[in-house]
């Protein structure tokens, strides 16, 4: 599994949405209008960091098992 962290900046998100449209894994919800990440959906494709106009978004990965260490280099 990927253990991801995902950081909004709120001070900069302009409440585009662009993210909660774009992530396969519907990782952003909103609540009361702001943006929040349900982390342990991610699959670090770091599509939400590219679209976020804003650069409001931060993706840090903590871990990764075998499988996804393989996937990914
Ligand atoms: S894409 Fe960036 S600016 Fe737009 S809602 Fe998401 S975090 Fe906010
Ligand atoms: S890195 Fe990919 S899966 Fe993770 S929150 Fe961003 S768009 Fe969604």
């Amino acid at each position: 599994m990927v253990k991801a962290r995902i950081s909004i900046d709120r001070a900069r998100c302009s409440l585009c949405y662009r993210c909660v449209e774009l992530c396969p894994s519907k990782v952003f919800i909103v609540v009361n209008k702001s943006v929040v990440a349900v982390d342990d959906r991610c699959v670090a494709c770091f599509g939400c960091v590219k679209v976020c106009p804003s650069n409001a978004i931060d993706v840090k990965i903590a871990s990764y098992s075998v499988v996804e260490y393989v996937r990914y280099n």
